[in-house]
């Protein structure tokens, strides 16, 4: 199929390593001019050239903090600047810390409202407006499967995940007939650079191999396996593009089948 979205530009939020790196990785395989961000300027320009070399497509890699109002606008703005417009957005952002509530105080709450919600509205709200006046755009977040089941002791994502759910939902409905469309890829476990620590952490923490935590979630799915990173840039580059011009609002589970329920 092809996804009809040559030559448009894209900004990839997060995007050194993990899902947000393979998003922009098939954003560029498709022949999209990519602007990719990271906190730190060596890995974001690091993870530019090698999709470069990769794909050959035009990417840049920039310093910028998701959480930052001035880091986010200089990233918006460059990416304009030198890309002439912003068609399509994919937020996304490193995932709060798991903990219980009995371990949570309010400035946890209010961190992860920032890495996980603003972060991802922040983008939007400078990206927007762009899109709305040439009646084209797609707006993708990177959210979780525990907005659709939550997930035990993820309560700070299952919160704020929810709370972006709810927003992407109610602007979808406000620019749809713009030509705007915003939804959501909710991936399931997925073998990322950070998953593949922390089984490594969890393992040692419970005399188990890291092996055998990854299995243990691997199982967790119908599918018997998790994801690679690339099952999730998927299916955000297919709601980036032309193609799926009339899905919006959704929340699309990546996830092997983890999900139990209907819908
Ligand atoms: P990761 O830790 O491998 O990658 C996160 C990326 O975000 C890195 O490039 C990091 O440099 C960047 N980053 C973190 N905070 C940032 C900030 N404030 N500003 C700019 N860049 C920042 O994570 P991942 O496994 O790829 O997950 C990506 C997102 O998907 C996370 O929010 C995670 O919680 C969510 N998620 C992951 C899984 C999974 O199994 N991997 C499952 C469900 C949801």
């Amino acid at each position: 199929m092809d996804l009809g979205i040559r030559n448009r530009v894209a900004i990839v939020a997060a995007a050194s390593r993990g899902i947000g790196f393979a998003c922009a990785r098939e954003l560029a395989r498709e022949g999209v001019r990519v602007f990719l961000c990271s906190r730190d300027a060596s890995h974001a320009s690091e993870a530019a050239q090698k999709i470069h070399e990769e794909t050959g497509g035009d990417v840049a890699g920039i310093a910028c903090d998701v959480t930052n109002d001035a880091d986010v606008q200089a990233f918006v703005n460059l990416a304009l600047k030198r890309g002439g417009q912003i068609d399509i957005c994919v937020t996304n952002a490193g995932g709060p810390p798991a903990k219980s509530f009995a371990e949570t105080d309010l400035d946890m709450f209010r961190q992860a409202f920032e890495q996980n919600a603003l972060s991802a509205i922040r983008l939007a709200k400078l990206a927007l407006p762009g899109m709305l006046d040439r009646k084209w755009g797609r707006i993708i977040n990177i959210t979780s499967v525990s907005v659709k089941q939550p997930i035990d002791g993820l309560l700070l994502s299952n919160t704020v995940r929810a709370g972006l759910t709810g927003w992407a939902k109610t602007v979808s409905n406000e620019v749809a007939a713009q030509g705007v469309t915003v939804n959501n890829v909710a991936p399931g476990y997925t073998l990322t650079e950070r998953q593949d620590e922390l089984a490594e952490v969890r393992g040692k923490a419970a005399g188990k191999s890291k092996q055998e935590v990854i299995e243990s979630w691997a199982l967790q799915a119908p599918i018997h396996r998790m994801a690679q990173p690339e099952e999730i840039a998927a299916a955000v580059a297919f709601l980036a593009s032309e193609r799926a011009s009339y899905i919006t609002g959704v929340t699309l589970a990546v996830d092997g089948g983890w999900v139990k329920s209907l819908l």
